[in-house]
């Protein structure tokens, strides 16, 4: 679904990616764990098409999309839920649900994937978000706008999400029904690849993990090799 070839990055003269490689599978939800700095984000973002100064290859559903704009890939089923939720503070969460994506009518669906999401649907998975559907965006708590950031992906027929940090900043409760909503997400068809520090976390939500430190992947751990280094690894990533 996925696969990530030497992927290198920079910012300036500075380089923030070191020959990426990877892969993520069809269902499967993968996290990327590291330390601050460690070039999370910068990846996330240049799979999105929004970094600009890269090299190596990104191909989503077996085309090879590494010259392609985030408009292109949105189109063919890639979707990016920001560290900052990205959603419209003054609109209401109907209102940020209902904005059409710029592709909506247009994207191309090579090889079938999850349809986009009804309003109907994202309420029933989200009934938060039907009862504070007039509510400005101002006005929820950091777990409603990531029920938000999530919803309004969905709702453009992503089949691969990318997720930069969801449960940053959230309550443990909160957490837990961000993994809850991931895995009803994964039940739809959609496959997940998510910025996560929390390795108990990860390790409960997710198939798959990819360790990176100073922009190089340098481990790629299961669930139970995480279980069982969890200790270790909350201390190397200063949690
Ligand atoms: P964090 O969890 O703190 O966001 P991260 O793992 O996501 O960390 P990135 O934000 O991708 O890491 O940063 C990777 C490297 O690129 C870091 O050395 C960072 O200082 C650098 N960097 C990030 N954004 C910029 C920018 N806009 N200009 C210059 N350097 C940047």
């Amino acid at each position: 679904m996925l696969r990530v070839d030497r992927l290198s990055a920079w910012y300036g003269e500075a380089r923030a990616l070191r020959e990426v490689s990877m892969r993520v599978e069809e269902g499967e939800i993968v996290t990327l764990v590291g330390r601050n700095g460690a070039g999370k984000t910068t990846l996330l973002r240049c799979l999105m098409g929004l970094h600009a100064k890269t090299s190596g290859t990104v191909a989503l559903f077996g085309e090879d999309v590494s010259a392609l704009g985030p408009h292109r890939r949105a189109r063919r089923g890639l979707g990016y839920v920001p560290d900052d939720r990205g959603i419209f503070a003054t609109l209401s969460v109907e209102e940020n649900l209902l904005l059409p994506p710029a592709f909506s009518k247009a994207r191309s669906r090579p090889g079938g994937g999850p349809e986009p999401w009804s309003l109907e649907r994202v309420y029933e998975t989200f009934p938060r978000l039907r009862e504070r559907r007039r509510f400005p965006g101002t006005r929820l708590s950091g777990g409603e706008q990531q029920m938000l950031a999530l919803a309004r992906v969905l709702r453009t027929g992503a089949r691969l999400l990318l997720c930069d940090e969801p449960t940053e900043g959230l309550s443990p409760l909160i957490v837990e029904r961000i993994g809850e909503i991931l895995r009803e997400v994964k039940a739809a068809g959609v496959t997940v690849l998510l910025i996560e520090q929390n390795v108990h976390f990860a390790a409960t939500v997710a198939d798959r993990h990819y360790l990176l430190a100073e922009g190089r992947i340098v481990e790629s751990l299961d669930n139970d090799q995480v279980r069982a280094r969890e200790h270790e690894l909350l201390e190397y990533l200063g949690i």
